[in-house]
């Protein structure tokens, strides 16, 4: 299916690698011109140059780091100024540190917001009014099936991404007339550096290895596995296209079956 977005210019943050660079890789593999961020500017310009040579598309790669607002306003400065505003935006940050409510200091939880939460409310503020003056705009934020199922030992993780979601759902319906989509895109449980620190961590707790806890994780998926960034990218795409411009306002799971709930 031609997604009909080739052209579109597209910022990825949080995107050195894992989800954020898999939808990075899904968008330029459509053609459209990509900006992705990580807060060292190094790593994230020689991903960007990977992800060129693999798709034949020119990607640019940023320094900025999402848990400060004054980087978050100089990457759009950047962005602007190298490929124009933004049309599809999909928002990321690395995920607050594990913990439980009784390991966890008062001051973490405005960190954690600050991370997970504000980098995306102003992302989107920033790039929402083009995409007003357009009447065409993809929003897509990264969470986690957290917000559907909350995951003991990420307290943090939990809460910030409840508020992003609460967010999320309720500009969905105000910037609907503007041909503006909003929506979650939920990981399950995918082989990413994130995934390694989470099962370091369990590992530690449980005395086990890592490579038994991410066995664990496999067996206990109804797919017998665990997913990769590119199957996540490739909904991100899909979230993105024109043909997904009645599809706003949703939290998508990308799981293998994992989570058991009905809705
Ligand atoms: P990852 O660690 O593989 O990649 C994170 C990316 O974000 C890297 O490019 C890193 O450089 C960048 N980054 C980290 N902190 C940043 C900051 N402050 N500013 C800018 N860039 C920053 O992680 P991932 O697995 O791709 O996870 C992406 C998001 O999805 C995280 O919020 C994570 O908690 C969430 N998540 C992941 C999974 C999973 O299975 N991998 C499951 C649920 C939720």
């Amino acid at each position: 299916m031609n997604l009909g977005i080739n052209g579109k210019i597209a910022l990825v943050t949080a995107a050195s690698r894992g989800l954020g660079r898999g939808c990075a890789e899904q968008l330029a593999a459509e053609e459209c011109r990509v900006a992705i961020c990580s807060r060292d500017s190094t790593t994230v310009k020689q991903a960007a140059e990977e992800i060129s040579v693999k798709t034949g598309t020119e990607v640019l790669g940023f320094g900025a780091d999402m848990s400060k607002a004054e980087d978050i306003g100089r990457l759009l400065e950047d962005v602007r100024q190298a490929l124009g505003e933004p049309e599809i935006l999909v928002t990321n940050a690395g995920g607050p540190p594990p913990g439980t409510f009784a390991s966890t200091a008062l001051e973490e939880y405005e960190k954690a917001l600050n991370l997970t939460l504000m980098s995306a409310v102003n992302l989107i503020r920033s790039v929402t009014p083009a995409m007003k003056t357009k009447g065409w705009g993809r929003i897509i934020a990264i969470t986690s099936i957290s917000v559907k199922q909350p995951i003991d030992t990420l307290l943090l993780s939990n809460m910030a991404r409840a508020g992003l979601t609460g967010f999320l759902k309720t500009i969905a319906t105000e910037l609907a007339p503007d041909g503006i989509t909003v929506n979650a895109l939920l990981p399950g449980t995918h082989k990413t550096s994130r995934i390694d620190q989470l099962a370091q961590h369990r590992a530690d707790q449980e005395n086990k290895s890592p490579e038994e806890i991410i066995q664990e994780m496999m067996s206990a998926n109804p797919s017998n596995t665990i997913g990769d960034p590119s199957d996540f990218g490739a909904a991100a795409a899909f979230l993105a296209s024109v043909q997904a411009r009645y599809i706003t306002g949703q939290n998508l799971l990308v799981d293998g079956g994992n989570y058991r709930g009905l809705i």
